[in-house]
């Protein structure tokens, strides 16, 4: 078998796999349907912001080890392996698998043009039961070859974090391969020898059950503690505090106990949705997990209040919105709480001024003319009656409040990351409030 390796979809999963396994000495073809995105790889432009992605497309780009192309059919018929990294978006909370499907008929058609076994491995995020019911028959009819002799098929869920996605890739806590052709599975093994990390084998629907199965999990977690941040607000609590202490318990682990205005992205959103709606056609009620929904639907709402708390009708007012990214490291606005916090802001009359050091860009294209974009995020405060922490980057967290604060009309700091020390912004001048904070509140 050849080295070579086509990467179908070059979004963020498939930008950094398709870098990774250069990293690790193979020689790949990012495929996209997007020319302009494979026209910038080209070019060495990363189409998207994630840390070290940039610099490693340019090194890959110059030895020939990275190539970008429309041509799916083609790079497939060259490679002995192919990634499906394509999008599985919700519409109207179904799982849309229609670029699943075309990145399966392709690389059907390209596997036609070969002589020798290949193997395809799924690493978007599809229902239990996708890869044996749409993908395996979608190649076999495109190729006229026959699953476990002329090819075989393998399912890889990524649990990158966007912001870390090159770390985690190479470092991840394990490698789930899905298989039911022995053959297949021993390729994609051989492919991952150069990442040390456990290896779980499992049979095809549950390693697509596993990342469901795991996003969940992690949607729940911060769910839980956000409603935990609501209700010791109601006692004048400290989430923080109680983050902290149940953290310390090794059955929870501190990861992902962070209050705040709720999980946002292409994944937790998405995928608790989807696993909602396929245990609901199935006639299960998937009560925790819808719970998990609406905590998460509700709570970006809570900043907003925060700022109605001392500032009462926010009609007229100027609110400086700091973090539009879903997450700090990324420009990545997909289901970003910051999208809800704007719209329920101008719903309610305010005048909104908003920053992000890599998103501004994105948000262009979602707020339009509807807010005012701040080059700095110390000229998003100039004037405002209110500045709300939507996003926990790092030059937020170390703002200099002192001068924040005298540009502000009314010195009101809603942290809604709990990245800033209240006592710090007391002593700096500001009226301090916080998810989760309690104090204050009652
Ligand atoms: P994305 O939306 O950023 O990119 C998907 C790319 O696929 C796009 O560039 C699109 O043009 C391309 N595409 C769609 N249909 C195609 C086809 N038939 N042929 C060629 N290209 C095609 O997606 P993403 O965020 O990288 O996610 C990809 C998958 O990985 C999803 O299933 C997602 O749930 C999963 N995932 C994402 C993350 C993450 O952090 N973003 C993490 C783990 C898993």
């Amino acid at each position: 078998m050849n080295r070579n390796i086509t990467v179908v979809g070059l979004g963020y999963v498939g930008l950094v796999t398709g870098i990774c396994l250069a990293d690790l000495g193979f020689r790949v073809f990012l495929a996209d349907l997007d020319a302009n995105k494979v026209e910038l790889v080209r070019r060495g432009v990363a189409p998207i912001y994630e840390p070290g992605v940039n610099e490693k497309l340019v090194k890959h780009r110059s030895t020939g080890s990275l190539e970008a192309t429309t041509n799916t059919i083609e790079a497939v018929a060259k490679s002995s392996v192919s990634f499906i990294t394509v999008g599985t978006p919700n519409v109207n909370g179904e799982v849309d698998l229609s670029g699943v499907k075309g990145a399966a008929e392709d690389i059907g058609a390209g596997i036609a043009e070969k002589n020798d076994y290949h193997v395809v491995v799924v690493k978007s995020t599809v229902i239990p039961g996708t890869t044996e019911e749409l993908v395996i028959p979608t190649i076999e009819a495109a190729s006229g070859k026959v699953e476990g002799k002329d090819f075989g098929v393998c399912v890889n869920p990524e649990f990158l974090r966007e912001g870390n996605a090159i770390r985690d890739f190479m470092n991840p806590d394990r490698i789930v391969i899905g298989y039911r052709d022995e053959r297949a599975c021993k390729v994609v093994e051989e492919l991952f020898s150069g990442i040390k990390s456990i290896l779980v084998k499992t049979d095809l629907r549950t390693a697509e059950m596993i990342k469901y199965a795991n996003n969940a999990f992690l949607a729940m977690k911060i769910s839980f503690i956000n409603e935990v941040a609501n209700i010791c607000e109601l006692f004048g609590v400290d989430v923080k505090q109680v983050a902290y202490a149940i953290g310390l318990d090794f059955r929870i682990n501190p990861e992902f106990l962070r209050a705040g205005c709720g999980f946002g992205g292409s994944c937790l959103p998405k995928d608790l949705r989807a696993l909602i709606s396929v245990a609901r056609n199935k006639n299960y009620n998937p009560v925790l997990l819808e719970a998990a929904l609406t905590v998460n639907n509700r709570q970006p709402l809570r900043v907003v209040e925060l700022a109605e708390s001392v500032l009462g009708e926010l009609r007229g007012r100027r609110i400086a919105v700091l973090g539009l990214a879903f997450k700090p490291e990324t420009d990545d606005m997909r289901e970003a709480p910051s999208i809800k916090i704007i719209h329920a802001l101008l719903e309610r009359g305010a005048k909104v001024v908003v920053h992000d050091p890599k998103a501004m860009e994105k948000a262009k294209g979602i707020f339009g003319e509807t807010v005012v974009y701040a080059e700095t995020s110390l000229n998003a405060l100039r004037g405002a009656d209110c500045c709300i922490i939507v996003t926990e980057w790092k030059e937020y967290a170390e703002l200099p409040l002192e001068e924040a604060k005298k540009l502000m009309r009314i010195p009101l700091l809603v942290d809604g990351r709990r990245i800033i020390d209240p006592a710090k912004a007391a002593e700096s001048g500001f009226i301090y409030r916080g998810i989760g904070w309690g104090k204050g509140m009652q």
